[in-house]
Parts: structure tokens; sequence; C-alpha cells
């Protein structure tokens, strides 16, 4: 650990942490959201616990725990394809390590903690909007099934914030907000890259057998090719989670390489979006102007990122091993195909593998695509219509398939479904119809419900994020009080020009 100090961003070498402290939020302090999951089953906790003014001020920056020594972490990034040198946390701070009862190890880390050596011209702090999100989003991609941080609690406060709001021509004044949040390790892609590209390869060697021996236990110590596993073993897991975001159809938005995970899970939730017209262009980001990082482009970021890994990793691996590596990369195309096929079979209930699965994966997405039919509601209405519905075309209160009937070749797309999943299915109809309400949720954060959630905790009222957050811990289950706010519904009118950039 180094010590930085000064009021401006500095570059420094040799150290992976600086020793930093929150800056308190300003009172009067409100716990906007708890998690009671978190609470109790990652911390051990009673959520009572998160009622007390010591809670409000541990998990706002206004208290250490004993012995705590926060820290922001030091790493650079690739962002938006070129090399930004030192990045670091400029707004988050690592509090420390929680083994918990059933021996896992989590860190816990605060975002909009204040100022850190690393803050670029920000202020240090997150808007409530942001922290909204990222606290509704990460907990609803953790029900989902989606590898992802966690969020504990979200705090807002009364200290005004300038982000880049405007409105009237005028400057918003918005209010600060910290997110308690949590991740098996918060080491990045870029955790690395600063070292290898300013030749720290000693500390290099080091961080990179501290993730190893820390998080991939499978991996032994000794091993001569141990870095070579690690690499292979992110190749593949980084493929693994960009066709799990596809599947819920989540763009992550800016798919910088200081974003991306070294334990493969969803990390820094900013401007990502929830694709609901079917569309493979879909950038959620308003500021991604090429969209680098539309939705359907993320597969391939995934290659840029893990080939910046690989030059990362490079000084610690010899040339033989450079080679190697080059060959696993080369096998991630293929690993994500597989991947996504797996799923979106999944997500259609077939069971097997038969010769024209791709094709009607394919012919689907393409409709979808012809219709801008709903990605979230086409795949649940399948799941919940019957083989004969299918078959007679009876789609009563079946909206999002109800639009793509008008679609010229749905009928022959159908014929074929149906003929697939009668023939050949060692399962009946409602085995079918359960396996697929586990894989197609009925709920996921739409951009207009997180923004209605914002309008209301913007001014005090965090009964939308409490509703939000309960029906997203469900998403795969249909649930009375999201059905009547129509979170499983058509979007409203309003919601259709809304937009989120890089300050979200
Ligand atoms: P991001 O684009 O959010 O992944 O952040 C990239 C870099 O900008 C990181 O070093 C962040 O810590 C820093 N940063 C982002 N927002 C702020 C902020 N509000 N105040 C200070 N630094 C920030
Ligand atoms: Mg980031
Ligand atoms: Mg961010």
């Amino acid at each position: 650990v180094d010590e930085v100090d000064g009021n401006f961003v500095r570059t420094v070498k040799n150290c992976i942490f600086s020793k930093s402290t929150p800056t308190p939020l300003k009172g009067p302090l409100r716990l906007a959201a708890v998690s009671k999951e978190v609470i109790e089953g990652i911390f051990d906790l009673d959520v009572a616990v998160t009622q007390s003014e010591d809670f409000l001020h541990y998990a706002s920056g206004g208290k250490l725990l004993i012995g705590s020594v926060p820290l922001a972490h030091r790493y650079g990034g690739h962002q938006f394809g070129y090399w930004a040198g030192q990045l670091g946390d400029g707004r988050a701070h690592l509090l420390g390590r929680y083994s918990n009862r059933k021996g896992e190890t989590w860190e816990l880390q605060l975002k909009g903690s204040g100022k850190t050596q690393y803050s670029r011209s920000g202020d240090g702090r997150a808007v409530i909007r942001s922290s909204v999100r990222e606290f509704l989003c990460s907990e609803a991609m953790h029900f989902l099934g989606v590898p992802t941080s966690r969020a504990a609690s979200l705090i807002v406060s009364e200290e005004p914030v300038v982000r880049d709001q405007f409105y009237n021509g005028n400057v918003k004044m918005e209010r600060g907000a910290v997110v308690l949040r949590l991740a098996k390790s918060w080491f990045r892609i870029g955790s690395l890259e600063i070292l290898a590209q300013s030749g720290e390869t000693d500390l290099l060697r080091k961080l990179v057998n501290f993730v190893i021996d820390e998080h991939f236990p499978s991996i032994a110590s000794g091993d001569s090719n141990k870095y070579l596993v690690f690499y292979s073993t992110v190749v593949n897991e980084t493929a693994r989670l960009i066709a799990q975001w596809m599947s819920v159809g989540f763009a992550h938005g800016v798919c910088n390489t200081d974003n991306f995970s070294l334990l493969s899970i969803t990390i820094d939730y900013g401007p990502f979006g929830f694709m609901e017209s079917y569309n493979p262009n879909f950038v959620p980001n308003t500021s991604d102007d090429e969209g680098r990082y539309g939705i359907g482009a993320q597969a391939d970021v995934g290659l840029f990122n893990l080939e910046k890994l690989l030059a990362a990793l490079s000084p610690v691996l010899t040339q033989k091993q450079q080679e190697e590596a080059k060959m696993i990369l080369k096998g991630y195309g293929s690993i994500y195909q597989m991947r996504i096929h797996q799923i979106f079979k999944a997500k259609l209930g077939l069971l097997g593998e038969e010769e024209d699965d791709s094709f009607l994966i394919g012919f689907l997405l393409k409709m979808m695509e012809d219709k801008g039919s709903d990605f979230t509601m086409t795949f649940r209405q399948l799941s919940e219509i019957s083989d004969l519905q299918l078959h007679n075309r009876n789609f009563t209160q079946m909206w999002a398939l109800g639009d793509l009937l008008e679609h010229e070749h749905f009928s022959d797309w159908l014929n074929m479904y149906v003929f697939r999943i009668s023939r050949k299915q060692s399962d009946t109809d409602s085995d079918r119809q359960s396996r697929m309400k586990k894989v197609n949720p009925r709920y996921v954060l739409r951009n207009w419900m997180a923004e209605s959630a914002i309008v209301k905790a913007e001014v005090n009222d965090f009964s939308e994020v409490e509703l939000l957050h309960r029906i997203l811990s469900s998403p795969f289950v249909t649930q009375e009080t999201a059905e009547e706010a129509g979170h499983a519904a058509r979007p409203p009118p309003w919601a259709e020009r809304l937009k989120v950039s890089c300050s979200s």
C-alpha cells in the first residue's frame, strides 16, 4: 500500500492500492433501500441493524469499523478502444473483506464516497439516479442468475452534487448517494494492465498470484502453467458471462477493460440497459455515438478485452506460453457460440440437438428484429403458452406473440417449432413450459421502470425502489403487484424518449 497525498491526480508507481478515507455524506441521511438477502445471507446480520444511526453512517462513509483501512485501487484501462493510462477508483472505497458463516469472503466497497487520489476532475460523488440504478440492477442480475457484484444498501443525502443533467439549459442540482456494494473481488483486467504497461513486472506477478490463490482454488500455485490456466479460465468465463447478458437482453453500456472483472462477474453499472424491442444494434448509452458497446457488439468487445488481458499477462508468460495463450483466445468465438446456442435452445425449450436448431433460433430472432418484438416478453410468452394454443394460433393475452403473428413468416416458423417440440422431446408440454419459465424472466429492470422509481426517490419516496426490488427478486414468477403496475406489459408511451448517459 502506498500513501499518496495531495489534491491532484498523480500517476503513481509500484502500488495496487492507496490509503484513502471516505468523505462522509452530508446529512440528513436516509436509508433508501436495503437488501435483506445480502445483510442476512452474506453479512450474517439481522436486517434490523440497518435501521440504526450507526449503519447509516457506516454505509455512507461516515464511520469506519475498528481496524478498517479504506483503500482506493489503482488500475488502468482501455476505454472505447484506446489505452487511457492510469484510472483507479475515483469515487469508490474498499472498506475491507468479510468472511462469513458460509466460508465465503466478500470485499465491501462504498461507491460515491468521495474523492480519492484517482478522482479525475469529478467530485467523487454519485447521484441518486445512478445509485438507484446500480442498487436495483445488480440485485436484479443476481436473481436472473447472472454473475454480478451485489448491493447491500443505498443511502441518500441532502448533499448537492452537480452531474450532467440539463433542464431548460440549466445544470440540474442533484443529491449525493452512496451504495454499499460487494463482490468476491473487485480486480479488473485494468488492474493488471496498469502494472504491465508501466513495467512493474514484480508487482504484476504478485497480483496475479494473489488473484489465483484467492479466487481460483482449482489452480495449484506451484503449477508452472498456472497463468495459462488462469487465462484460459477467464476466456471461458467471460464468454459465458456475455452469453448470459445476451440471454436476458442486457447491454452493459461501457465495456471498457477497467469495467471487466477478472472473476467474470458483471461490475460497474452505469449507462446499462435491458433491450426492449429486439435490435442487435441496441445501444443503451447516449454518449456512445459510434455504438461501440451496442448489445450485439458485446461478444466482440469481450474478445478485444481478452486480447488486452493477454497483453497484460505477457510479461509473466514465456514465449511458448504466449503462443499457447493466443491459441486459447482463438477458441473464444466458438466457446461463446456454444454457450449462446445452449442458452437460446433452453429459452425455446428445445431438448437434445437437432440439425435445424440454429436455424430455428436465428429465424425467430430475425422476425423479432423485423417486428421490433419485445425481447423479454416474446420468450416469456412462448414459455406460458401450450403446444395446442401455438398450433391453433390462439394468442389471447399474448401481446408479444400477437405482434409477431403479423410477420409473413411467423406461421411457417410456428409450424416448425411446434413440430420440433412435439418430436423427440422426452417431457410433456407442461414440463417444457416450466423449464422455459425458469430461463425466460417475466420482469427485467426496464429503463422506464428504473426512471419511475428514480423520480420518486428524488423526492424521498422510496416505495417504488422497494417495489421494484421485490419484483426483481423473483423475476421468473408471475406476481400480482407487478402485473398491476404493468411491469410485464408493453412499456408506457412516456418511456420512449428516455436516455441514459455515462453519468448514469
Ligand atoms: P467509469 O467510466 O465509471 O468506469 O470510471 C472511469 C474512471 O473515472 C474511474 O477512475 C472512476 O473512478 C472515475 N470517475 C467516474 N466518475 C467519477 C466521479 N463522479 N468522481 C470522480 N471520479 C470518477
Ligand atoms: Mg468503472
Ligand atoms: Mg462507472
